[in-house]
């Protein structure tokens, strides 16, 4: 999708490899690294990584933090933890909107142009991706208008995330 010069894709990929401003972390509340998305960050990074994650004293649901990217192709990496799912009346889909949020507010202050997204609380923390899909499609096309970001790339990590993420981008209301 493009619009008034800015580009929003939806990619099957690793994100560890994405060259761009900043990637995204699915992180843990703790951000001293745990599986998935954040071991693969943490494993790609270096020690370097870890080491200055510990300095920032954890990170609250909904909420992002930036540090480097050490050995990554991209010069940041965005923290962030989104919610666990409770079956949807425990405010996920707040919190999840917040996250994506967060990231952009984070990319503005930082003079991040280009940005890469895993599909946050999708893995381990048990958010249905056909629910989650819409809200952060939703919030990465208002953040690239609202912000200098131009670039913003979702990156599904298996067919299935990748084909939630087509048919939300498909249905939705944004084109
Ligand atoms: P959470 O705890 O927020 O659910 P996970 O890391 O368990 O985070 O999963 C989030 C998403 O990240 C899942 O769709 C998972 O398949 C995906 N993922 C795992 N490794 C990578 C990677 N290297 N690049 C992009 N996405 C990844």
């Amino acid at each position: 999708m493009i619009f008034e010069d800015k580009s929003f894709s939806i990619i099957l990929g690793d994100i560890t490899k994405q060259r761009v401003d900043a990637i995204v972390n699915a992180a843990n509340p703790t951000l001293l690294g745990g599986g998935g998305v954040d071991g693969a960050i943490h494993a790609a990074a270096g020690p370097g990584l870890l080491e200055e994650c510990r300095k920032l004293k954890g990170c609250q649901t909904g909420q992002a933090k930036l540090t480097r990217g050490y050995n990554l192709p991209a010069k940041y990496v965005i923290h962030t933890v989104g919610p666990i799912w409770k079956g949807g009346k425990s405010g996920e889909q707040e919190l999840l909107a917040s996250c994506y949020r967060e990231c952009f507010r984070l990319a503005e202050q930082n003079g991040i142009r280009s940005i890469a997204f895993p599909s946050i609380s999708t893995g381990a923390y048990g958010y249905p991706v056909e629910k989650a899909a819409p809200i952060a499609i939703k919030e990465i096309i208002t953040g690239l208008k609202t912000t200098a970001v131009n670039k913003a790339i979702m990156v599904c990590f298996n067919n299935s995330t990748y084909n939630a993420y087509m048919s939300a981008y498909k249905n939705g209301p944004w084109h």
